[in-house]
């Protein structure tokens, strides 16, 4: 790979010879530097390290704005009171937690893990890393490669300023096309399945170039087998909880076999435990090609059964909330099991997808529909990651775009809530549809505009949840003032992840379809926004039912109209965006008490 890789270097290297790229101060490249490179850095500066050149990279001004964008915060979980089976427990899925993140390195790009390699080794050298290759290794940790996850995948180190990350990340042939994709599975139906799974990857079949697809059990087997093992002595010391042991088994044997489903059910029926652990390939945001494949991540996080148990008194207004959905009855066919567990943990550790970019403060899980619909779906919120947000992010970003007297009502209570529901709510409405061709799923429909339909669905219909559990008298009254109120800074924290990503997108649609309903107004004057109480509820509800039609339909041509429609960035929301450009975007997380058990053994 790496030699095709300096091939294609080449050749773009001399198909845009003339076009110069910003000076670097000149780097120190170790004794690995060959004459060509040293030829091709005194052309045209660019960067080289170990086994690399790259024409373009970021100035050391760029790499500082875009270092700045993500904060370091400490994770500190106090562990007094946990036995030695629990520390080795922790300490077992920390090894395995690693494996995915090597595997993850290998997901994002064909490249990403072998520059990192390089950029350590230059770092354990005498030499050690320059102050700018130092401020690129972060980026590049940050990002899980050398494409800036929150300034559209633009590359900070690459061919040129405009290169941006290839949509299929790793899992496909580079160069292939959704056309090319689709046109394979139309012609061989009998593939269709094991295309689209989510734990296969598409390669090509030399020499005649046909397309081949490999599970993940075989292309990552090396990893899988070696975090199965780690898995299986976490299960042999957690005596506690027979259902994680049970799951923790059987996800090792997922690992060896590709088969996922027996344990995504084991896991929403892992109770008693102290612990929260997510290990697997889930979330499909890394393909942004087809919006199939899944990658891999690890979560462990630290249970708190006392706010646990209080938030299972939701639980009973499940029902009568998914009855009472903004969506016309004759779409209600859909079947969804009624069991939702709801966890809230301090996170002790992450890796892989978790781990990249702009960190996740709750997520609800299995995505595979045939588990969900069995057994239902779980969610878990980070509430250490939420805190972090909210004082770093929602706060000092409330204080520029929302007007002064509205300020007071934005709290931790509503952001909470807010984020709480949306969660449940990702697990409420169609997920298996039946439209003219047979049986299918809302995923496979909307195909790479599920994510954002799909945010923009759980986002929508959380506040209509706060509404609703507020009519119901669960919630205080204030929530429907502090809610709204909240939705404003919301949006903005979101929108700011960038527009490719998932979450962003969707932020979007929501600010433009209530703006244009009068819900948020903007102030040139003060640069403010001005929130309006009376009108957000009817049209989060308005909003919430477009939603739900489209994903009951399937209709990918109604998705795309709506997103092409609600998903542009507009004036007002650009200026105030460069406006919190002092303010980090988001943060890097050291996991303190992590690093310490895993040197401590
Ligand atoms: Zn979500």
């Amino acid at each position: 790979m790496k030699r095709f890789w300096w091939f294609l270097v080449l050749v773009v290297w001399f198909s845009t010879a003339g076009c110069k790229s910003e000076p670097v101060e000149k780097q120190g490249t170790g004794n690995k530097i060959s004459p060509l490179q040293e030829h091709l850095l005194k052309m045209d500066g660019g960067f080289s390290i170990g086994h690399w050149h790259f024409p373009y990279s970021a100035d050391a001004e760029q790499l500082a704005r875009m270092n700045r964008q993500f904060v370091d915060v400490e994770f500190k979980v106090p562990l007094d009171g946990y036995d030695e089976d629990d520390l080795g427990f922790l300490r077992s899925m920390i090894q395995a937690g690693s494996e995915m993140n090597l595997l993850f390195w290998q997901q994002s790009s064909s490249e990403s893990w072998f520059l990192r390699s390089d950029f350590e080794t230059k770092q354990r050298s005498v030499e050690g890393l320059t102050d700018y290759e130092s401020q690129l290794y972060r980026l590049l940790m940050i990002n899980y490669g050398r494409y800036d996850s929150v300034g559209g995948n633009v590359a900070f180190l690459g061919l040129d300023p405009s290169e941006k990350k290839w949509l299929g990340a790793n899992f496909y042939p580079a160069d292939l096309t959704k056309e090319q994709f689709e046109g394979w599975v139309k012609a061989h139906p009998e593939d269709k399945e094991a295309f689209e799974s989510p734990y296969t990857v598409i390669g090509v079949r030399h020499p005649n170039w046909l397309l081949q697809v490999i599970p993940y059990s075989e292309r990552y087997q090396v990893g899988l087998e070696s975090a199965a093992k780690s898995l299986r002595k976490a299960a042999a010391v957690f005596a506690d909880s027979p259902s994680m042991a049970s799951f923790l088994n059987q996800r090792a044997d997922a690992f060896l076999t590709n088969d996922y489903k027996p344990s995504d059910e084991a896991w929403v029926k892992v109770e008693g435990s102290k612990f929260e652990v997510v290990i697997g390939p889930y979330e499909v945001y890394e393909d942004e090609l087809m919006g199939y494949k899944a990658a891999f991540e690890t979560y462990i996080g630290v249970v708190d059964p006392k706010l646990s148990a209080s938030l299972e008194g939701v639980k009973a207004f499940l029902p009568g909330m998914e009855e009472a959905l903004p969506l016309d009855k004759k779409y209600k066919g859909y079947e969804r099991a009624k069991g939702s567990p709801i966890s809230v943990v301090d996170l002790l550790y992450s890796s892989g997808d978790a781990r990249k970019g702009v960190q996740a403060i709750a997520f609800n899980l299995p995505n595979d529909e045939d588990v969900r619909e069995k057994v239902g779906s779980k969610k878990v919120l980070l509430r250490n990651v939420m805190q972090a947000k909210f004082n770093k992010g929602m706060l000092p970003i409330s204080g520029v775009v929302l007007a002064e007297e509205q300020q007071p009502a934005v709290t931790w209570d509503a952001f909470f809530w807010h984020t709480l529901l949306h969660e449940i709510l990702h697990g409420m409405g169609p997920g298996k549809i039946n439209m003219a061709g047979g049986e299918t799923t809302v995923s496979k429909e909307l195909k790479e505009l599920y994510s954002t339909i799909e945010e923009c669905k759980a986002d929508a219909l959380g506040y209509w949840a706060v509404a609703y559990l507020v009519g119901k008298g669960f919630l205080p009254d204030d929530h429907l003032e502090t809610m709204a109120m909240t939705s404003l800074p919301t949006l903005f924290r979101s929108v700011r992840f960038g527009l490719e990503e998932a979450h962003g997108g969707a932020n979007m649609v929501i600010y433009n379809f209530l703006a244009e309903r009068g819900v948020y107004t903007y102030d040139a004057g003060t640069g403010r926004f001005m929130v309006h109480l009376v009108l957000f509820i009817p049209a989060i509800t308005e909003l919430a039912s477009q939603l739900l039609l489209i994903e009951a339909t399937g209709d990918y041509a109604a998705a795309k109209a709506f997103v092409g429609e609600y998903g542009q960035v507009t004036e007002e929301v650009r200026s105030t965006v460069a406006r919190l450009s002092h303010l980090p975007v988001d943060f890097r997380p050291i996991y303190t008490t992590a690093d310490e058990l895993v040197k401590r053994q």
